[in-house]
């Protein structure tokens, strides 16, 4: 075939592929196009999936009427005059080409009325061809009415995928500019049917109830960055709702994320927001997250895709850093105040059985300071009393002197150990009822915080092993531990390169005093190979909690009284006692009332 110049309509139908994929991408146009016109209500109505017809109302400023016939051009715009423009968008729309792709494909008709003028205008275009304007009669704003959708493109409407794929996505893209457009009331109705609908209030919670509901939203606790600059010019502020750990899923797609007021797709923010979870959440544990992020709009490229759901930044590591803290020390405040939560459910909606939740203080069962809990009743099981002289049981786990020494504020309620079942689990009784926790995943997270608080503070005794032992790796763990051997020291070991392939060891960090060092070292090489992920935590946290798994009370070990005491004790004045650093549950709870509940107790005297 000889080389010719596309007709205008195939260049046309081109472009629109790239900007209306599918019914959901011309909700989203015609939605950011109300919003760039300063609506405060949104109302969309969809029937058959919007293949059949899409109608977006709005009371924006409407279109003049000698500018409606330009609107339908492609590249017309008002939101946008010069190329320096770009660099500093305020609005969602720049590229002015929505409508013209929209119209192309599609039987378009819109009626609107500019607020400056009293008469309103009627237009019609069927496949891109303008039917002339009429005045009419029209309040203030603009509806736009999109049916037949892909009618002359016969290939995208085979693609298209089902019916209730494009309701599903719609919702989505409705529910999300109302997160992020907290005062612009929105409605969505759907086969005559109203499936969503905001208040405009102008309250992000209210919103938030709204779209993710209420149980959710329970669960979610409020982010806003307390960076005192926050309001200088060209600072990032990140502020919205985030999960508890307690509530996540298997997948990402809970964590929303805005930018400018643009709902984005954004691997390295999404990342960000996980990685603010580190050691309360499992690997493949996502939490639950709705962020709007501000940065200058100079700061931020967001014409990077025609249908601008990706954006460039020109420091990501700054908004990476801005959004990770900002959700960490949201997530760790959370962990740190228990009774903040007395109101709140804790459950993963991924297994959610009722029974197995995490702890969680009733809000009829504050926490009590050790003085003012009750005396125990004498049982065969209470061998110590909830007296204040519980000090004593701090030493009962072996630990080097000088760790964890200064009494930290509680974090949990203080619990009686009962007993041990499985040879894995205490048994424990608190305020609040009945608890069940993981000697060895309690045990790793109480070693966890205070090897860490001892490696901040280059306090890490370390202890020469009795013979110097070498052990072989192979080359590719032999350059791994070269790399790591400075890392390794600041944690407390002493290894040398030794020959080829082989290195000695000559000292441990204390804990691991008992254990065998090659296997140690063995098996920090194999966490280290493993764990490439890159993340904001060092080399030395990584062998700390290796070396913090070894070192814990395992699963199988029969614990003495006191030695469990000595755990719950200590457990109860972490910083994270909810989860082990590899963010597995330490305990589960059982309350009062769920037990009751249980023995059909509830209501019954
Ligand atoms: P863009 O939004 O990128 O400018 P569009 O093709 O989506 O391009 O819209 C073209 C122009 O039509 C806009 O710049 C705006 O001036 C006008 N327009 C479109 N929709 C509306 C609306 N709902 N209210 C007011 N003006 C609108
Ligand atoms: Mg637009």
């Amino acid at each position: 075939m000889a080389i010719q110049i596309l007709s205008e309509q195939v260049v046309s139908k081109i472009a629109a592929g790239e900007v209306v994929e599918r019914p959901a991408s011309v909700v989203k146009e015609l939605l950011e196009n109300s919003l760039d016109a300063g609506a405060t209500t949104i109302h969309v109505d969809v029937v058959g999936g919007g293949r059949k017809r899409l109608r977006i109302s709005d009371d924006g400023s409407g279109i003049p009427a000698d500018e409606v016939v330009l609107a339908f051009a492609r590249h017309a715009t008002s939101k946008l005059q010069t190329a320096d423009d770009l660099y500093r968008i305020e609005t969602l729309g720049f590229r002015g080409e929505a409508l013209a792709s929209i119209a192309a494909v599609s039987h378009v008709t819109l009626t609107t009325r500019h607020e400056a003028e009293d008469a309103g205008t009627q237009i019609r275009l069927e496949g891109g061809e303008i039917r002339p304007p009429k005045a009419i009669g029209a309040p203030g704003g603009t509806v736009i009415t999109i049916e037949n959708l892909f009618f002359n493109t016969p290939a995208r409407l085979k693609f298209l995928k089902s019916e209730d794929t494009e309701k599903r996505q719609i919702a989505t893209f409705v529910t999300r500019y109302a997160l992020a457009y907290p005062h612009v009331r929105f409605v969505l109705v759907q086969d005559g049917r109203e499936i969503f609908r905001s208040s405009g209030s102008g309250q992000l919670a209210d919103v938030v109830v709204k779209s993710l509901g209420l149980d959710v939203f329970r669960q979610m606790v409020e982010v806003a960055d307390e960076d005192p600059l926050r309001d200088a010019p060209g600072s990032i502020k990140v502020w919205g709702y985030v999960s508890d750990p307690a509530l996540n899923r298997k997948d990402r797609s809970r964590i929303i994320l805005f930018v400018n007021g643009r709902s984005i797709q954004d691997s390295g923010l999404t990342y960000a927001v996980t990685q603010a979870y580190h050691t309360l959440l499992m690997k493949g544990q996502h939490p639950f997250a709705v962020l709007l992020i501000s940065v200058p709009p100079e700061f931020v490229d967001v014409n990077v895709h025609p249908t601008k759901a990706e954006v460039r930044f020109r420091d990501s590591g700054a908004v990476f850093v801005a959004v990770q803290r900002t959700v960490r020390s949201a997530v760790v405040a959370l962990a740190q105040t228990p009774t903040l939560r007395g109101s709140r459910r804790h459950q993963s909606l991924d297994s959610n059985n009722g029974w197995m939740l995490p702890y969680q203080p009733e809000r009829s069962a504050p926490i009590q300071r050790e003085m003012d809990l009750p005396l125990d009743e004498p049982g065969q099981f209470t061998q110590h009393r909830s007296m204040p002289a519980p000090a004593l049981d701090d030493d009962m786990t072996a630990l080097p002197e000088g760790m964890g020494k200064p009494k930290k504020p509680r974090t949990l309620p203080m619990l009686r150990v009962i007993g041990q079942v499985g040879a894995a689990y205490i048994v424990a009784e608190g305020p609040a009822g009945l608890y069940l926790i993981d000697q060895h995943a309690a045990h790793e997270r109480i070693m966890y915080e205070q090897f860490m608080e001892a490696y901040e503070a280059q306090g890490i005794v370390t202890q020469h092993t009795l013979e110097a032992q070498t052990i072989d790796v192979s080359p590719t763990e032999a350059r791994l531990l070269e790399e790591k051997l400075a890392a390794l020291q600041a944690v407390g070991f002493v290894v040398e390169p030794f020959g080829m392939n082989t290195f000695v060891i000559r000292a441990v960090p204390a804990l691991l005093a008992d254990t065998n060092p090659i296997d140690a070292v063995a098996g920090i090489i194999q966490d280290l190979e493993q764990d490439k992920a890159p993340g904001q935590e060092t080399v030395e946290a990584k062998i700390i909690r290796h070396v913090c798994k070894r070192a814990s009370v395992k699963a199988g070990q029969i614990l003495t009284h006191a030695e469990m005491q000595g755990i719950i004790r200590q457990l109860e004045r972490c910083q994270s006692p909810l989860t082990c650093p590899h963010g597995r549950p330490t305990m589960l709870h059982i309350s009062g009332d769920q037990l009751a509940r249980e023995f059909g107790r509830l209501g019954a005297n």
